[in-house]
């Protein structure tokens, strides 16, 4: 496969940086930005005067795993200023990290997805950065003028025989590309300008990297750090799972993740016990964060002593349309729904479980990564079968 070039072009220009901030040459900036304004992780997520970040960063997120509109956030950030530049890097950043820290392919692949394209349509625009863009990704590029001025590029055979499988329609088969010493010609077709087909094949690189990005990410966080992000994953899997569930309806979590609270009110229930108010809030609250049906919710209810599917199905869908948040630890302790004791649940023992949230996170991280290196073992066993020289293929290939 031939890599990205080794040695990226240099970007100063911080607007740029901003505006493309899935660069690689973007991290440094987005770590200076962090230094100077002693910004860190945790007020990030919290601190009250990064909320417009947080909210920006919000509309991208939706906008991408949801495909809706992915293209009007576009440039309404004024980026020649440096309040403007650093709202775009961190609210990238902030929603890369939420992302990351759901550890849920599907949503990450739709990230990927909606910013990749993104990337795409801004990037056939951009007559000035293009080419210094296509240089960090393509591991070469020539650019020509045609008899009535307009670019046309070409780019190495190498990166053209990897990337376009990926991509369908007759324009990408090889057979229908001129090819001059090693060169294939990206001239316009399909109804694009040069630099837009050129954009498109681009954004296979674009979205290949992403991923990278991501897993690197994804390995470095500890159930610490991922539960951090618990009620903004929630935010999100709720939204995800009300507007897109009938295109692709969203997995609950499995059951040996849940918190012992909510499997207490889940079998209570189910045993016919009459739970109480809280408890029954809470069940509900924290079926809607974990991605459940409201007709899975009810089905919950269905034993219980006083069950009436009218007025349960009733109270559900409240819950459900004001987005209620479940309760904390401290909350479900107080209404005497925390069943464990110190030494039973060793995650419930650490002393940042607040939230039953920031307990599933924490499984779903450790869920991921088992099959992480399931993976990796696998891989390592096929290895060996094969011939020591495949050792060295990327851990991407093999997931
Ligand atoms: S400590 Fe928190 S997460 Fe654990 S069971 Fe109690 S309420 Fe649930």
């Amino acid at each position: 496969m031939p890599p990205m070039p080794l040695e990226l072009p240099e970007i100063g220009d911080e607007g740029l940086l901003a505006r493309y901030s899935f660069l690689p040459q973007s991290k440094n900036y987005v770590k200076k930005l962090l230094k100077d304004n002693d910004i860190t992780i945790e007020q990030l997520i919290e601190a009250p005067w990064l909320e417009d970040i947080r909210a920006r960063g919000r509309i991208r997120l939706v906008e991408s795993i949801t495909h809706k509109g992915g293209l009007k956030s576009v440039e309404t950030v004024d980026l020649s200023t440096e309040i403007g530049r650093m709202t775009e890097s961190l609210s990238f950043l902030h929603a890369m990290l939420v992302i990351c820290s759901s550890f849920d392919e599907r949503l990450l692949g739709r990230w990927i997805e909606g910013e990749s394209s993104r990337a795409d349509y801004l990037l056939g625009m951009d007559d000035k950065n293009f080419m210094l863009i296509a240089k960090t990704y393509f591991s070469g590029i020539r650019e020509e003028k045609n008899e009535t001025g307009n670019s046309i590029y070409w780019i190495p055979l190498s990166d053209f025989i990897e990337l376009c499988p990926r991509i369908s329609g007759n324009y990408w088969r090889l057979i229908n590309r001129s090819v001059k010493d090693g060169w294939v010609c990206m001239d316009s077709g399909a109804g694009e300008t040069s630099r837009q087909r050129t954009s498109r094949i681009l954004k296979e690189r674009i979205r290949e990297n992403l991923k990278e990005t991501c897993s690197e990410r994804m390995e470095k966080m500890d159930d610490e750090f991922a539960a951090q992000f618990s009620s903004s994953v929630e935010r999100i899997i709720g939204l995800f799972s009300e507007r897109v569930q009938a295109e692709m309806p969203i997995s609950a979590a499995k059951r040996d993740e849940w918190p012992p609270c909510f499997e207490l009110a889940v079998s209570e229930l189910n045993q016919g016990v009459n739970v109480n108010h809280t408890g029954r809030v809470f069940l509900a609250a924290m079926s809607r964060s974990m991605g459940f049906s409201q007709e899975e919710v009810l089905a919950f209810f269905s034993n219980a002593p006083d069950f009436s599917a009218e007025t349960s199905g009733y109270q559900i869908n409240q819950i459900y349309e004001r987005e209620y948040t479940p309760h904390g630890c401290s909350a479900l302790k107080t209404g005497a729904r925390c069943p464990v004791q110190r030494g039973d649940d060793t995650l419930c023992d650490q002393e940042w479980m607040t939230h039953p949230l920031k307990y599933l996170r924490a499984k779903q991280r450790r869920r991921y990564n088992e099959g992480l290196n399931q993976n990796k073992d696998m891989g390592a066993e096929d290895d060996a079968e094969v011939s020591n020289s495949s050792l060295l293929i990327s851990r991407n290939e093999r997931i």
